[in-house]
């Protein structure tokens, strides 16, 4: 199937199965193809300029280049590179995730009503694959010690071009179903233009079978590998310290672990995000779950193998407390939209009825911004940074890239519930006129 095809409904009206795309987000072909090549290289600029071969983290981030580039111009260095064995381990990983997929018990779960009436159906068994992952990475170290699991701190490039290999083929190999006959493709990738349409995914929900190749790339190779990172460098830190671990890295460890359990037991929460409901699985997502989440989230962390920061007390319990306020804003604001929208309303909120049929609550968390739940995330964000100390700005990356991910994608949910709800939306942003941080932006 190309572009846009037209059937008919059961009452004989033309009925455009797959639209055209008439609108540009990113900035179109050129913005798409910028973030599709500084994705990649920013996660090398990362893994490079901030190291230990580097020196250390630099001080600013103007420096950040230059310690990159006085890495990458040793011709040694370039020898080092080449890992198969860290690229393999990281193949490996991947079909670890899949067999579980496979393997362990899951209920089948109906995602969302698509737009031609049917319902996909989902296997939910995430949760048991980070549990099996736990389980097999805590028994190693249990039994042989910290240094048994500081492969992945020493293997790192390796692993990280297996990521980026693995994000480049299923790009390429999603964009090229897409054109199977029958195709549904996504409202969001269907301009015509070969890299757009590449990079923010062209068909909607690519399959192989009932694998679902979106939804198992949004939460467990990426994510749990995530937590796995950070386990291996809290190992790293512990061998160089004769089995101690920082205070700091801790707080990293238990903070980041939290996120990663929490999004992996609430799976069928994904069912109803922008991702799943009508972004298309492209380079967009193929990246940015399978390489950038992994390996630029776990920057803290990776930091403090080498560069242990000691907090004391009050300094840890201070992290720790704005940590708490963040979750608990994340978490409850979630579970009241998400027990809403399953038809429960346990503490009365009031909600506005709109012609598309759904509800809006008006009160409790989502009466105070249009997206609160943006808000704990940001504050689970910083504390997630604080650990670092300040002597860098670099391990705050993630705190600064976040607030830019998060003011973008409010923009976009609220262009995307307007089409969706019309006059309705309007009403909805004079009751909650903040977009996330109430009685500030
Ligand atoms: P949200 O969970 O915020 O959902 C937005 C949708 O909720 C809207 O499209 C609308 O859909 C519905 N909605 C909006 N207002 C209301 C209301 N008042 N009452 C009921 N329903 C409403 O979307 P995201 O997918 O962006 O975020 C999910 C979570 O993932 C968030 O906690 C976010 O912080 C996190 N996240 C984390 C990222 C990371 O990299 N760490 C990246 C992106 C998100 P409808 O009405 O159709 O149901």
């Amino acid at each position: 199937m190309t572009g846009v095809e037209v059937s008919k409904r059961s009452n004989g009206h033309a009925h455009v199965f797959n639209p055209r795309t008439t609108s540009y987000e990113f900035l179109g072909p050129p913005g798409t193809f910028l973030i599709s090549t500084l994705v990649p290289f920013f996660t090398y600029v990362f893994a490079y300029g901030c190291s230990e071969s580097a020196g250390g983290c630099p001080r600013s981030f103007y420096e950040l280049p230059t310690s990159f580039m006085q890495t990458v111009t040793d011709v040694d260095w370039w020898k080092a590179q080449w890992d198969p064995h860290g690229f393999a381990a990281y193949f490996a990983w991947y079909a670890f995730t899949v067999v579980a997929w496979a393997v362990l018990p899951g209920e089948w779960v109906e995602g969302l009503p698509l737009r031609t009436g049917q319902k996909l159906k989902y296997k939910i068994n995430a949760f048991a694959t980070l549990l099996l992952s736990l389980g097999l990475a805590g028994g190693l170290i249990w039994t042989q010690g910290p240094a048994s699991f500081t492969y992945i701190y020493n293997h790192w490039i390796g692993i990280v071009t297996g990521a980026f290999v693995n994000s480049i083929v299923q790009a390429f190999y999603c964009y090229a179903s897409s054109f199977a006959q029958g195709a549904l493709l996504s409202a969001n990738g269907n301009s015509g233009n070969y890299i757009y349409d590449w990079f923010m995914g062209r068909e909607l929900n690519p399959r192989i079978g009932s694998f679902d190749i979106k939804s198992f790339n949004e939460l467990r190779p990426g994510l749990i590998l995530w937590f796995l990172i950070d386990i291996s460098m809290a190992c790293e830190q512990a061998v160089r310290r004769g089995g101690h671990i920082t205070d700091s890295m801790w707080l990293v460890i238990c903070f980041q672990g939290l996120y990663v359990i929490d999004a992996l037991y609430n799976e069928t929460a994904i069912l109803s995000t922008m991702d799943i409901i009508s972004d298309g699985f492209g380079f967009m997502l193929s990246v940015g779950d399978l390489l950038w989440v992994p390996f630029t989230y776990c920057l803290q962390a990776r930091y403090l193998a080498w560069h242990p920061v000691e907090l004391g007390p009050v300094w840890t319990a201070t992290i720790f407390v704005l940590h708490g306020l963040g979750y608990y804003i994340f978490r409850s604001a979630n579970s009241e939209k998400n027990d809403f929208r399953n038809g429960k309303n346990p503490k009365n909120r009031t909600f506005m009825q709109t012609k598309r049929g759904t509800k809006l609550l008006t009160s409790g968390w989502w009466g105070m911004s249009r997206h609160p739940n943006y808000f704990g995330d940001l504050i689970m964000a910083l504390a997630w940074c604080l650990p670092t100390g300040f002597e860098t700005p670099v391990t705050y990356f993630y705190f600064i890239y976040f607030t830019i991910l998060l003011v973008h994608r409010q923009r976009r949910d609220d262009e995307a519930c307007h089409e969706k709800y019309g006059d309705d939306w309007k009403e909805y942003q004079k009751l909650v006129p903040w977009r996330i941080v109430p009685g500030f932006y």
